[in-house]
């Protein structure tokens, strides 16, 4: 998932060009889409993080904490840690 902020153009079934901005949610690190051809109300795409400064999908920013995704892959990482030195004690 390297395509934060990126730019995505791909063509639907009628050959038309369809422009769409991406972006990734910084809190759940879900890849969105920004349509051009509707304007969306910026609320539907979601909004700033002013604790972490990343752009954040609506469902994160309606929760209204601050809950980076690293953190999340950070806390999952740690759990995998404890429970493999809690198997090797039991070997
Ligand atoms: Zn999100
Ligand atoms: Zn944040």
């Amino acid at each position: 998932m390297r395509n934060a902020g990126g730019y995505a153009t791909w063509q639907d079934s009628s050959g038309k060009t369809i422009e769409c901005d991406t972006f990734t949610c910084g809190h759940c690190g879900q890849v969105k889409h920004v349509m051009h051809m509707h304007k969306q109300d910026p609320s539907t795409i979601g909004g700033l993080c002013y604790q972490c400064m990343k752009n954040i999908c609506p469902k994160c920013l309606a929760t209204g904490r601050c809950d980076p995704f690293e953190e999340k892959l950070k806390r999952m990482e740690s759990r995998i840690d404890a429970r493999r030195s809690y198997e090797e004690t039991w070997r």
